[in-house]
């Protein structure tokens, strides 16, 4: 892929309202541009990044038996109001009015649609269960938009939702769910904590979420120091120094971004609209449900905030939106252009390449190449016509000259090829 093409509108200073490390650092490289407040348009190179962390998900939970769809963003009040939450929500809700004055709203979540969706369809425990998902973009007017990408009005969610003859079921797939989100979590190169956001009440609804430890989170998780033990503050109540309600060891606190959570909803939504089944013993009972979400556009702000450096991106490998940037230091003469052009050529057939063909300084070209922090570096200088070029590992931080064919090799050493 030719930069040139790409469109990748670096900038010098990041935006004055930009608080966070990954705020500033996606607008600096080209990475997202805002509309209004919390509302962003994804250029090129963090599309490419949404994309890999949404082909993670969709393999995690396709191989668990989950099944993708695609509902409307656009909802009819008539749905909100059978399940009672056209009156809850409150002023998060994004309503409008169509041309006949009917009321509709930008889904924030998607519990109604998809409980319309299937209610005629289960109408027997041998439908189940069921595990439907979709990846979209989800509207709330919050209150407080902020950080770039963590806090948006606008954004890109996955949802999923599962439907059950009874509790054990669910159960079984509320584990099987936190084990994808686990993978998921952890192919994307970020490191999180399962925060139990249980009430602790029997019977009560369970759930967990999904933390990634930062100081510009807006959670605070209560942790031990000695056992596995973790809460959102907000549930557990417990402060840096308590004792451990499971161990009794000491409890820690620190901030956490949460980037995705699963919750046991049972029959709220089944029971107010109407999704019964008819059960083995031949009873007309309520759909059990879970649901479950994951912040695709906040992943990527938390994995920035994660790796990065004040000046540099640094992409974990199955996120990166290329493998490999080549920078000609000279892409003007014919000859040099067609050489490259061929080594270009052949790199593609095994790798995703950006090169710099723009006409542009060496200094201008690193100092993007940093900001936009694909992992390896080749640059293309003097040494090129006698076979050589200079190979960066951004993430060893060390440079080096080698020949071709050493190239060739390291590269199928460092992504696991031959
Ligand atoms: P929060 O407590 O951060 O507002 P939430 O409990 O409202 O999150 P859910 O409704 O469960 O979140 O949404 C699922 C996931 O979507 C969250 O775990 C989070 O990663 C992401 N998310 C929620 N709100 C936003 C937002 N305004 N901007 C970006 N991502 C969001
Ligand atoms: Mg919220």
């Amino acid at each position: 892929m030719k930069q040139s093409l790409l469109f990748v509108p670096t900038l010098k200073e990041a935006p004055k309202d930009a608080e966070v490390k990954s705020h500033k650092l996606m607008a600096r490289a080209g990475l997202i541009k805002q509309t209004s407040a919390g509302v962003y348009t994804y250029l090129p190179l963090a599309q490419r990044v949404l994309r890999n962390i949404e082909k993670i998900i969709r393999e995690e939970l396709d191989a668990r038996g989950c099944s993708e769809m695609l509902m409307p963003a656009l909802q009819p009040r008539d749905l909100w109001d059978e399940s009672g939450r056209w009156d809850q929500y409150g002023p998060e809700l994004m309503r409008l009015k169509d041309r006949k004055e009917r009321d509709f709203c930008l889904g924030p979540t998607h519990e109604e649609i998809v409980t319309h969706a299937v209610r005629d369809y289960i109408n027997s425990y041998k439908k189940l269960p069921l595990a439907l998902y979709q990846i979209q973009t989800k509207f709330r007017d919050e209150m407080r938009p902020r950080f770039g990408l963590m806090r948006g009005r606008e954004f890109i969610m996955k949802d999923l939702y599962t439907f059950h003859e009874n509790q054990e079921d669910l159960d079984v797939w509320y584990q099987s769910m936190k084990e994808a989100y686990t993978a998921v979590f952890k192919r994307s190169g970020l490191e999180t904590r399962i925060v139990s956001s249980d009430t602790g009440q029997i019977g009560g609804d369970e759930a967990d979420e999904f933390m990634v430890m930062s100081e510009v989170g807006e959670d605070t998780i209560s942790y031990c120091m000695s056992c596995s033990y973790a809460a959102n503050q907000e549930f557990s109540g417990l402060k840096e120094g308590d004792a451990c309600p499971r161990c009794g060891g000491t409890i820690k606190t620190a901030k956490g971004i949460e980037v995705g959570n699963i919750f046991k909803l049972g029959t709220k939504y089944s029971v107010s609209m109407n999704a019964y089944f008819t059960s083995r013993e031949g009873k007309r009972e309520p759909v059990i449900m879970g649901c479950y979400g994951i912040g695709i556009s906040r992943t990527l702000m938390a994995s920035v905030e994660q790796h990065s450096t004040d000046d540099s991106l640094v992409w974990p490998e199955e996120l990166t939106p290329f493998d490999l940037h080549v920078i000609p230091v000279n892409y003007r003469d014919q000859e040099v252009i067609d050489n490259v052009d061929a080594f270009v050529k052949r790199l593609e057939m095994d790798y995703r390449v950006l090169v710099d063909d723009r006409d542009e300084r060496a200094g201008v070209k690193f100092k993007d190449a940093d900001l936009i922090g694909v992992p390896y570096r080749i640059v293309i200088g003097k040494d090129f016509k006698d076979g050589k070029v200079e190979f960066f590992d951004r993430y060893e931080g060390v440079k080096e000259v080698i020949d071709l064919e050493s190239l060739e090799s390291r590269l199928k050493t460092l992504y696991n090829k031959d």
